[in-house]
Order: C-alpha cells, then structure tokens, then sequence
C-alpha cells in the first residue's frame, strides 16, 4: 500500500484527537484540529460513538497514524508481538517505540516522527557511530544514537535541539546536550511510552 501523501491535519481531526504529526504547528491556534475539532466530511460533525469492531478499528489506525506505519508493516509488528511472552499489545507498542525515527523523535532531533523519518532516510542519522538509513531499525539497550557528519551541519537539527516544542526525553533514554547524542537505557515499559492509545482494542482487533 502506498504511503499516505494527503493533508496530515486531516488524519488528527479523523481520529479526533492530536496526534502531532506537523511539528511547531501542532502547539500553536494554527491547529486544525483545535479550529475545527469533528471529523473530516460532510457528515463529520453528526457523526455517532463508535464501538465494537468500529472502536478497535479507530484505536489501530490512531496507533498507525502516530508512528506513520502502513498497514502491511504494522501487522506484521502485531505479529512479532503475538509470538513473544507477555503482554501482545504493550509488546507491540515497545516495537513501535524502539523504531529509529521514533527515538530520533524522542531525543529531540526531530519535532515530529516524519521529519525525524527524512533524517534517517537522508543519511544523517547513526547508531553506534555507523550511519544508519533505515527508519524501521529496532534500538536496543546500550545502543548510541547520535548525527552523522553530515547530520550536524543541518540548521533544522540545530533549531530542533533548542526549540521550546522539543518532546521530553523519555526515562527509557537518556541524552547527553554537549555531544548530541542519545543512549538506549532500557527497552520502554508501558508506563513509559505516553500515548492515550488502548491497545487492548488493537489485540482484540487481530485476535478475530
Ligand atoms: Fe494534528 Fe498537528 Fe495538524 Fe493539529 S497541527 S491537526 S496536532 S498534525
């Protein structure tokens, strides 16, 4: 399935909620949403409470749409989470917490995962000292995430690192300011990935 290229803003007010995906914009009355807070559509406004089916269905593509997966990719997420021991649906949202564009994100580098995305792909990115251009690449603890050669030249980095709307470092990383780089303390738990998202509505979504 091809990547989403419409309005982003447009994927918030279906969901009804903000999912930050456009950065400074996303924290200023420049919002869509906080503008026009009902879904998308002729019928946007008179639309009822979902539930059931329509409810978990909601919940996923919310998830989707936060990380910016396509479908394909986030079943096969659901997947990997269904195989391992423990809880499927915090499992799944610690996969989706250790891609490399979330973490870019997280540190800062980024002020929201699609720009954080276009470093990665851009090359200016690297784990462990090592360029690495791969937006899905799984973190895991120890590991250094830090810019490339070329990655510290970019000014958007530079303003990103010192904005005002930069995300907190979760407790699962840590950042150290003087050298510019990120370090995985520990795999994220549940309490530490700070999404309203319900993910027991996506487990009973695939569990059908
Ligand atoms: Fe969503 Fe950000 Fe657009 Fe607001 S500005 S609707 S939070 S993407």
């Amino acid at each position: 399935m091809a990547r989403y290229t419409g309005p982003v803003c447009r994927l918030c007010r279906r969901e009804e909620t903000k999912l930050f995906l456009k950065g400074e914009k996303c924290f200023t009355d420049k919002c869509a949403l906080d503008k026009r807070p009902y879904p998308p559509g002729e019928h946007g406004r008179r639309r009822r409470k979902e539930k059931g089916y329509a409810l978990q269905l909601r919940e996923k593509q919310k998830a989707r749409r936060i990380y910016g997966i396509q479908e394909a990719q986030f079943a096969k997420y659901y997947e990997m989470a269904a195989k391992k021991k423990g809880k499927t649906g915090e499992i799944l949202l610690q996969f989706l917490e250790r891609r490399l564009d979330n973490v870019v994100f997280r540190l800062g580098f980024a002020l929201s995962r699609r720009e954080a995305r276009q470093l990665v792909n851009h090359g200016h990115i690297a784990v462990n000292g090592k360029k690495v251009d791969v937006p899905s690449y799984l973190v895991s603890p120890g590991e250094v995430i830090g810019l490339t050669a070329r990655g510290k030249s970019v000014e958007k980095v530079k303003s990103n690192l010192s904005s005002p709307f930069r995300a907190a470092v979760p407790e699962w990383l840590s950042f150290d300011e003087k050298k510019q780089e990120g370090k995985v303390l520990s795999l994220p738990t549940r309490e530490q990935i700070d999404l309203s998202i319900q993910e027991h509505l996506i487990v009973e979504l695939y569990s059908k």
